[in-house]
């Protein structure tokens, strides 16, 4: 993920749109699932000692640790020359035209001939700071997570015997942390035209929680930029243990690699579980991860993935409703309640204005949800009183 252009944007994370869990039809298990003990070993190592927080040489070993692993599950190389999409550029001023990093990806053919030729595309960064001053950034969280999420996933596609209709890409990009070079480089130069891409998913930062707290959440931009993605969100089923909040994108800008796809127009939705104190530091350790939190992220991008890859009606883009999304005032509502129970558990300590503000949100978010919809004065003080209410809770 990279830096925040001013120090609220995060704040604003949590301000969404909180999915209701759908009403309690059976649902099949799906065939094959990801487990802790998959995705725990890529995070320890790409975190670990020996990729140094994945910048320059590291940044191509772990390129390369990625590409072995789709050689490996049989899945075709995304591009000309292979695996590899060699990313030029120069990294000062001074310095000529080189290649400066590599993007890696890898594609699994939809078995329907009719729609063989959209691709949605399931994407991660893996670079991350390196070693500064002495100190390794390891950058478990960001974000060998989100590897571990691509790996794992495309295992589980690899590996199952029904084929989705359409094709699905499997995109490493690399240079995230370098102003999303890798992303820009590759929506650029893609390997089909963009139009073909139906609908673009990366996940950054997904093994942690917001502030730290004791919340269940996965954070989803996007989806108010496609009607048929976000009903294909609403329907596909949460796991155990995760609650999945939208939110809408214009409230914190471009983060990650979604940026140079929504500038094109591309449907897209951006997956993190959020900010921690721990960000960009050297901090950013495997044993700090939440491993069953990745792995349920992991499944929940699975599930939907093959529901848009099956789906009849291809997805479309969209501009965002004008209507305010009364959802908004229901994720503040769930999360004020959550962080009404973590004190009541002794969980986390309010101080007695932030308890103030606590209630206040929570009761006037109730008022708006029950009353099924909400003004564009009542989004105001809703953004504000997010702000206001998450500045005096971290
Ligand atoms: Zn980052």
């Amino acid at each position: 993920m990279i830096r925040r252009a001013t120090q609220t944007l995060s704040l604003l994370l949590i301000f969404g749109g909180m999915m209701s869990v759908p009403a309690a039809e059976p649902v099949a298990p799906p065939a094959a699932t990801i487990t802790v003990e998959q995705v725990r070993p890529h995070i320890e190592l790409l975190a670990g000692p020996d990729f140094r927080g994945r910048s320059g040489l590291d940044s191509l070993r772990t390129a390369r640790y990625i590409a072995r692993h789709f050689r490996e599950l049989g899945l075709e190389p995304l591009f000309e020359d292979g695996y590899l999409q060699p990313i030029p550029g120069a990294l000062n001023a001074n310095a000529g035209t080189q290649v400066i990093g590599r993007n890696v990806g890898a594609l699994l053919k939809g078995s329907d001939p009719q729609l063989r030729d959209e691709v949605i595309i399931i994407s991660a960064h893996f670079d991350h700071l390196g070693v500064r001053e002495g100190q390794t950034y390891p950058g478990a969280d960001d974000n060998a997570s989100g590897v571990a999420m691509l790996l794992e996933t495309a295992r589980r596609f690899a590996r199952s015997e029904q084929k989705p209709r359409r094709s699905i890409a499997f995109v490493g990009f690399d240079l995230e942390e370098r102003m999303l070079w890798g992303s820009r480089w590759f929506a650029a130069h893609p390997p089909w035209p963009l139009e073909q891409v139906k609908l673009f998913i990366t996940a950054d930062m997904i093994g942690r929680s917001l502030g730290d707290l004791p919340l269940p959440l996965v954070f989803v931009l996007g989806s108010e930029h496609s009607p048929q993605v976000r009903e294909l969100l609403e329907s596909t089923p949460v796991p155990d243990d995760l609650k999945v909040a939208r939110l809408g994108v214009d409230l914190i800008g471009t983060r990650s690699d979604y940026g140079p796809f929504r500038d094109r127009q591309v449907p897209f939705l951006f997956f993190s579980t959020g900010e921690h104190p721990d960000y960009h530091t050297p901090r950013d350790t495997p044993d700090r991860i939440d491993y069953p939190k990745v792995a349920r992220v992991s499944n929940f991008i699975a599930d939907l993935t093959l529901a848009v890859a099956n789906t009849d009606e291809s997805p479309q883009w969209a501009e965002r409703p004008e209507v305010p999304d009364v959802e908004e005032a229901r994720t503040l509502n769930q999360i004020t309640t959550l962080l009404l129970d973590a004190e009541k558990d002794a969980d986390i300590e309010l101080g007695g204005m932030q308890r103030f503000f606590v209630s206040q949100v929570h009761s006037k978010t109730r008022y708006i949800v029950d009353r099924g919809n909400i003004s564009v004065a009542e989004r105001k003080w809703l953004t504000r009183a997010a702000q206001l209410l998450l500045l005096s809770v971290f």
